[in-house]
């Protein structure tokens, strides 16, 4: 049975149950606490207590009109309904029956687990309990002022302050979504009000929003195919698995998540929705096994957000994009430039030097020798390699793939496509692996019927390379080599070195002829007013403008475009800052959430 979320306040004989629950085993531990007391004949009251706005205050008639995109509830929800304010703090409280011993509060040894350990390097490194809820709060709305930048630093990794870490308290309903509004509020009067501190407010709208989801679709959002019954091929290789959770899938920012996560129970968000992508999107696994693991090991865990954002990342929950990626490498060096919150957790890669640690497949033999790591033996070589990361690799690919060792005979290499677009190079070994074509074949991902037949071809060779880039979209130079490695034949790539090196040069001098696509007419190099007019100043609660490189302006038919085109910029080398707005939006109204909200939840 679950850990109920459920805070009992025993009034003499009454019990108020706060936090209605919502999903089944929560529900029948509730059960089970008003089945006791009434046999205890201690009278039930429960009232709804767990989300920011209350359940009745929905501006939606009926639950199952809860629209199924997150802009659509939060516009109605903000324009429609309001917070109800806190309850007043009993100043005291009736004393408890008599007869009734208040016992003392068990230890950890008593519920038979053993103490937590400390780690200095622990993002949440706080105690439970309501006091320390409201030491937080304190801390980081008036002591440290950090609420007033938390839109900057939320998607920070390393120490206590990036980000508010209030999920735990307010998973165990040590403090109420609600107080926490009554205090940016008061915040706001006192102090500043920016989109930093309405970005809290969104960000709990976004709990509330995974709440009431689960009101609407009860179980289902626990079936492998998702709120839109989308069935996919998910594995369930516990191989696979295995690597992800103990962080062991030598793709390092994957690896530091997990490991932070196994140590400490916490992991940012910007790491959860990346390991997230990695189980379902670059492994295929089985998304309610990621989902799992972290609702045993996350301090924070809770039901519906938890399965709401596991079910958003696998694609069928309530993300209105298809095919949302992460791609580990970019976003390791968005997020982790310098590479040190994956050195803080994978010290194997200690003397792994700024951002190459977080790409050792790429290195070269002299740069991981000198590094002391030994690919396969003091860290693993990836679980798996995406095509698209090698356009984050930038000159170390060069470097990378120097250092690779493949044997073979004689190679031929194809330039990438015609039109030079094609992030990955694929070769073609023309040689043959002699006899280690089947397991080659086998690792290529080769049913044994199509092996067989391949058997009665005079070169099965030359076959399986030709038509492995038609059946594995992810075929590439790196995977090609990677396999070549693990079936352990390192006679290939000595002979390969100079055609790879000659073939990337070519490529990466191709890639400089192809500038960024820019047409004449949105053209926004030169300003087209002379003075900064438009929605960003008026609707900055701080006249402050902010300031973008690029405005993507759509209506709603335009939005799967949008997101392809936002895609597509954020994929070039230079860091653009977007904005993008709906036309729907009205003068005054807040165009930051809808702008971070499309770049953000990326
Ligand atoms: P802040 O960034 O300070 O945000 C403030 C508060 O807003 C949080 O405390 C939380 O209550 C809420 N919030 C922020 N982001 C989200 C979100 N994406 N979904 C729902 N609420 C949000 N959060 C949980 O509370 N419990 C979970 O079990 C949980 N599982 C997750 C699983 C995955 C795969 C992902 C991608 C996210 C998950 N989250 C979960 C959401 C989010 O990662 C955490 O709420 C956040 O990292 C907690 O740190 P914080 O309190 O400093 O958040």
């Amino acid at each position: 049975m679950s850990t109920s979320r459920t805070i009992i306040c025993l009034l003499r004989n009454d019990l108020r149950l706060h936090d209605n629950e919502i999903t089944s085993e929560e529900l029948n531990v509730e059960k089970n606490v008003k089945l006791v007391c009434t046999q205890m004949k201690v009278k039930v009251e429960s009232c709804w207590g767990s989300t920011l706005y209350h359940r009745d205050d929905l501006p939606f008639n009926h639950i199952s009109r809860l629209p199924d995109v997150y802009t659509q509830f939060r516009k109605v929800i903000e324009s429609q309904s309001r917070v109800r304010p806190v309850f007043p703090t009993p100043e005291t409280l009736k004393p408890i029956p008599p007869g009734l011993e208040e016992g003392a509060i068990p230890t950890a040894e008593d519920l038979k687990l053993t103490e937590p350990v400390d780690d200095s390097r622990s993002a949440f490194p706080c105690r439970g309990g309501e006091s320390e809820a409201l030491a937080r709060i304190k801390h980081y709305f008036w002591d440290t002022n950090a609420v007033a930048t938390y839109k900057e630093t939320r998607n920070g990794l390393i120490g206590v302050d990036y980000s508010t870490k209030l999920a735990p308290w307010l998973a165990i309903g040590c403090i109420s979504p609600r107080y926490i509004y009554s205090q940016i509020k008061s915040y706001e009067t006192q102090r500043t009000a920016n989109q930093n501190t309405y970005w809290v407010i969104f960000e709990l709208l976004w709990r509330d929003y995974f709440k009431f989801v689960a009101l609407k679709y009860g179980n289902q959002i626990f079936h492998i195919n998702g709120l839109q019954n989308k069935s996919s091929p998910w594995k369930k290789d516990m191989k696979l698995f295995n690597a992800w959770k103990e962080g062991r899938t030598g793709v390092p920012f994957v690896d530091a998540n997990m490991r932070e996560l196994a140590m400490t129970g916490f992991m940012s968000n910007r790491g959860r929705q990346n390991v997230a992508s990695f189980l379902t999107k670059d492994l295929g696994l089985d998304w309610r096994m990621g989902a799992e693991w972290f609702e045993y090991l996350l301090v924070d865990y809770d039901v519906c957000s938890n399965y709401g954002n596991w079910l958003y990342s696998a694609g069928v929950g309530n993300d209105p994009r298809e095919n949302r990626k992460f791609n580990m490498i970019k976003q390791g060096l968005d997020y982790d430039n310098n590479g040190d919150f994956v050195r803080q957790w994978v010290p194997e890669l200690q003397a792994l030097r700024g951002p190459d640690v977080h790409t050792p497949w790429t290195l070269s033999a002299a740069a991981l020798s000198h590094a002391q790591v030994s690919l396969g033996e003091t860290y693993p070589v990836p679980i798996v390699i995406a095509p698209e990361w090698s356009r984050h690799v930038g000159k170390n690919s060069l470097e990378g793939l120097q250092g690779l060792h493949i044997e073979g005979k004689r190679v031929c290499l194809t330039p990438p496509n015609s039109t030079g677009t094609e992030a990955s190079i694929f070769i073609f070994l023309k040689a043959k692996v002699a006899s280690d074509w089947r397991t080659v074949a086998e690792e290529m991902g080769f049913s044994y019927l199509e092996i067989t037949n391949y058997e009665t071809f005079k070169n099965p060779t030359d076959l399986i390379l030709n038509n492995w880039p038609a059946q594995d979209s992810e075929a590439s130079v790196g995977k090609l080599l990677f396999i070549l490695t693990k079936v352990e034949r390192r006679d290939v790539v000595e002979e390969l070195r100079a055609l790879i090196d000659a073939d990337v040069t070519k490529y990466l001098e191709k890639k400089k002829e192809y500038p960024p696509v820019q047409v004449d007419v949105v053209d926004s190099c030169v300003p087209r007013t002379p003075e900064r007019v438009g929605i960003t100043l008026e609707d900055d609660p701080d006249g402050s403008p902010e300031l973008f490189d690029a405005f993507i302006c759509y209506c709603q038919s335009d939005f799967n475009f949008v997101h392809e085109m936002i895609r597509e910029l954020e994929q070039t080398e230079f860091k653009l800052k977007l904005c993008v707005f709906d036309r729907d939006v009205l003068p005054g109204s807040c165009v930051w959430t809808i702008t971070s909200e499309l770049i953000e939840r990326r």
